[in-house]
């Protein structure tokens, strides 16, 4: 039987005992520094309020999860939750939460101020427009919960102990072998660490950065109230609430409230208490109140309930929990250790779903919801860094309840990952966005003047507001100059990795769907599923010698997920940073090239997914001939020495064509005018290629692959549900993405990707809707809080004859 250790008995770890025994899995050890029940982690002082709407579909269902498992043992108190408003860009976003709310399968409702104060009648009604109230949302036990899960673990065969420190984690060739203690070495074939904000610890212990920051937050205990008078601690009644606008949640204890605040300076706590005897106020993760850092909250609070001046804030402690770069929680396997896992920065709220999940991963190999975005390596290596590590999960705190728009980028680190092209952009005036590290341009302001001559029926409708933001008119000449000259985009960020070495075709045939063994030359598109059939990424192989392959791939997920399975000397070699892309499309693309190169790139000299080594103005390059954007065209790579001179001579050379530089913003609109899925927001693993409509990149009768045999017998006729193409019938409202979909007035849907078509005159969404939802169906999303009519269309849009591109 395997053996699995688990580091960690706060709620994560006995939510993780508990899920493993249940599937039969009862080698279980839970270690904790700290006594038992009560360890002194964040468990044992959470305030266990939970809401559960976020904008992410996994978290929503793991807190869904996590309410339906408290509440069968009897920990959770189903209050309701409620999210007020006091100022009107708060309403307006309550509104797209509650689309977001509706998406993911979550009664929600908005409600008036009367209705607020009926809920928790000492609100000051004059201070809100409104509330979100989620009924099922609540309070969870957290600490009894745990006691609830040791005991139902051990049932089953685990075993938990108590004030024992892991000091070490044995392993051999690459493998766990045993957890190091002071009482001796526990031998283990799995390794999970739960262990909280001291996760980057234990991650040092097999040489893996943990992208963790623990910060103290301020949680207060009024006095009490005769308001509250003779409630009875063990039966709270009043919704938990959140008062965002002012950085603000309340829960009730009995006759008091709780006040936890996160309006207060960010404060990182570098160094932990020793692990000793814990009581219910004090513990290791518990720090002194500092009660200047409350004040203005104080007197925040006490606007919202008035009733709060008859009282203070009489108790209160500065709690650690964990932050991260991007917010998300952390897990997934060690790519380095096999057998090492870490389950960290996981809320009360999320634990027994992400813990469910994390037990999938372990006993099946994959979890029902798709984990990538709280896969531990979603991170490039920029974002490791202590330095970035500390700036970004501050910033995280400060921004935890903020309004934030889909496309914000962080204001600070910037300019950490550029591309060669950087120079030349910037003087073109590029309006730069970040992901991954990357300054990506979204349009450039050099491209202003080409608005006056743009045809009318190109010329987009004015957006709302909301819809504006990060967004510029700019966008449409950019996307009409790729349709009817020629733009060069920068494909540099896009992953990519060589696969070489003796064995790689036989490497990457296994794992994906597409026939790969073709001629050197050939390039693929193709998918890597799990073992379910899910879709783990679309990727574009290259094979540019036998035995060496140009892979275009989604993210660092991948390099992690190549690496971990290759085999003795197949190389998996990320090339991203030291090499760059520039996309060449548009009608007039060949124009542009061809002159600059000695090769035939005529239709036929390099057809349509095909490539080559060639040379550009000198400059030595592979071209792959490939459009994202369903313009005729290449995407040309070089190493990022010569990528300035190869931007250079390109951008010379098609002066007299009216070549520009162009967006994500173009981009965007161009790739789902064609149809084109964008990985982790289109489809995930929890979609099958036919239902995610890249069935045409499997090839079964190739031989066997990872996910055949669970697709086998599937096909776009036997899909349940299908992400279609919608296009938005008023033809100007630009939704952004995750807005509900409703079929005869009923939540069926939701939204992807979404973009205006300004080849087609509207606006484009693509999304998840059930099988039986035909073309031509009318069908609504819902934004911020209307109904807006769409047809379902037949995709592509623009082109499905591919003239455009074959050429
Ligand atoms: P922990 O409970 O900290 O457990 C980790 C365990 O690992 C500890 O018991 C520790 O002793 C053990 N450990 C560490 N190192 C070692 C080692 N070397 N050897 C052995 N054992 C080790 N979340 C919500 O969802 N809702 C809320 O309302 C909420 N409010 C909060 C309010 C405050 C003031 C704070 C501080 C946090 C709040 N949180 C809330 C967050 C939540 O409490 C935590 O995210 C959650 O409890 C973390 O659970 P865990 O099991 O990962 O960590």
């Amino acid at each position: 039987m395997t053996r699995v250790v688990i580091i960690g008995a706060g709620i994560v770890g006995a939510n993780l005992a508990d899920e493993l025994t249940l599937r039969g899995w009862t080698d279980v050890t839970v270690l904790d520094q700290g006594p038992l029940p009560l360890t002194g982690g964040s468990t044992s002082h959470a305030p266990g309020l939970v809401f559960q709407t976020n904008p992410s579909k996994a978290m929503t269902e793991f807190a869904g999860y996590t309410v339906r498992k408290l509440l069968d043992l009897g920990c959770f108190h189903q209050v309701g939750g409620m999210e007020v408003a006091s100022t009107a860009a708060r309403w307006a976003d309550l509104k797209r939460k509650h689309g977001w709310a509706t998406s993911w399968g979550v009664e929600a409702h908005l409600i008036d101020p009367d209705e607020c104060v009926r809920r928790w009648p000492m609100l000051d009604q004059d201070q809100i427009f409104g509330a979100l109230y989620v009924p099922t949302d609540g309070l969870a036990v957290a600490s009894r919960a745990v006691s609830e899960l040791i005991t139902r673990a051990t049932s089953r065969g685990a075993q938990f102990v108590g004030s024992t420190r892991v000091t070490g984690i044995e392993q051999a060739h690459g493998h766990v072998t045993g957890v190091e203690t002071a009482d001796g070495v526990i031998p283990a074939d799995i390794v999970v660490s739960c262990a909280g904000f001291w996760g980057r610890e234990i991650g040092e212990m097999v040489g893996m950065t943990v992208p963790l920051l623990p910060l103290a937050h301020q949680y207060a205990k009024t006095g009490q109230l005769a308001e509250l008078a003779g409630a009875d601690p063990a039966t709270p009644a009043l919704p938990i609430l959140r008062h965002q606008d002012q950085d603000l949640y309340f829960r009730q204890h009995g006759d008091r409230l709780g006040i936890g605040s996160y309006a207060h300076r960010p404060m990182p706590v570098d160094k932990f208490a020793e692990p000793g005897e814990v009581t219910a106020s004090a513990m290791p993760s518990m720090l002194p109140f500092t009660e200047d850092d409350f004040a203005p909250s104080w007197e925040e609070s006490k606007l919202l309930l008035p009733a709060l001046g008859q009282t203070k804030a009489e108790e209160g402690f500065n709690g650690i929990f964990s932050f991260t770069p991007d917010g998300g929680s952390l897990v997934g396997e060690s790519s380095d250790v096999r057998g090492f896992w870490i389950a960290e920065a996981i809320w009360v709220t999320h634990s027994a779903g992400i813990a469910k999940a994390v037990a999938e991963s372990i006993v099946d190999g994959r979890a029902e919801t798709d984990l990538h975005e709280l896969d531990v390596h979603r991170f490039e290596d920029v974002q490791l860094a202590p330095e970035y590590v500390r700036e970004t999960a501050q910033q995280n705190f400060v921004e935890i309840y903020d309004v934030l728009h889909p496309l914000q980028p962080r204001l600070s680190p910037r300019d950490l990952r550029v591309s060669p092209f950087h120079a030349r952009q910037r003087e073109l005036g590029a309006v730069f966005l970040e992901a991954g590290g990357w300054e990506r341009p979204h349009w450039f302001e050099s491209n202003a003047h080409l608005l006056k001559d743009l045809p009318h029926d190109f010329l987009p409708p004015a957006r709302d507001a909301w819809a504006s933001q990060f967004h510029s008119p700019i966008v449409a000449a950019e996307a009409w100059h790729t349709r009817n000259r020629v733009a060069l985009y920068d494909m540099t960020p896009l992953k990519r990795v060589e696969v070489s070495g003796p064995g790689s075709l036989e490497f990457l045939q296994g794992l994906t769907t597409n026939q790969l063994a073709k001629s050197v030359g050939s390039v693929t598109y193709t998918l890597m599923l799990d073992d379910a059939g899910g879709v783990r990424s679309d990727i574009t192989v290259a094979r540019l010698e036998p035995e060496l392959f140009q892979v275009g791939i989604n993210g660092n997920i991948d390099v992690a997920y190549l690496r971990s399975r290759a085999p003795e000397g197949v190389r998996v070699a990320d090339t991203t940073g030291g090499t760059c892309c520039v996309g060449v499309w548009g009608p007039l693309a060949r124009d542009l090239v061809q002159p600059l190169s000695a090769e035939d790139l005529s239709h036929t000299g390099l057809k349509y997914f095909r490539g080559r080594r060639a040379r550009i103005a000198g400059v030595p390059v592979t071209i792959l001939r490939l459009s994202y954007v369903g313009e005729l065209g290449w995407e040309i790579y070089t190493s990022a020495d010569n990528g300035q001179r190869l931007w250079d001579a390109l951008w010379r050379a098609g002066q007299p064509l009216g070549v520009i530089a162009a967006g994500r913003g173009a981009f965007n609109s161009l790739r789902l005018e064609k149809g084109y899925r964008l990985w982790g927001t289109d489809m995930t693993t929890e979609h099958d290629p036919y239902e995610a409509g890249v069935g045409f990149a499997v090839r079964p009768a190739k031989g066997d692959f990872v996910g055949r045999d669970a697709i086998d017998g599937r096909s776009e006729d036997t899909a349940a549900r299908r992400l279609r193409c919608l296009t938005v019938n008023d033809g100007r409202t630009v939704v952004l993405g995750k807005e509900p979909v409703f079929v005869d007035g009923v939540a069926a849907g939701y939204v992807t990707s979404a973009a205006y078509g300004y080849t087609i005159g509207r606006p484009i969404a693509y999304g998840w809707l059930p099988g039986s939802v035909e073309i031509g169906a009318t069908v609504e999303i819902e934004y911020f809080g209307r109904r807006v009519p769409a047809t379902v269309a037949a995709e592509p849009l623009v082109d499905p004859g591919m003239e455009r591109i074959r050429r």
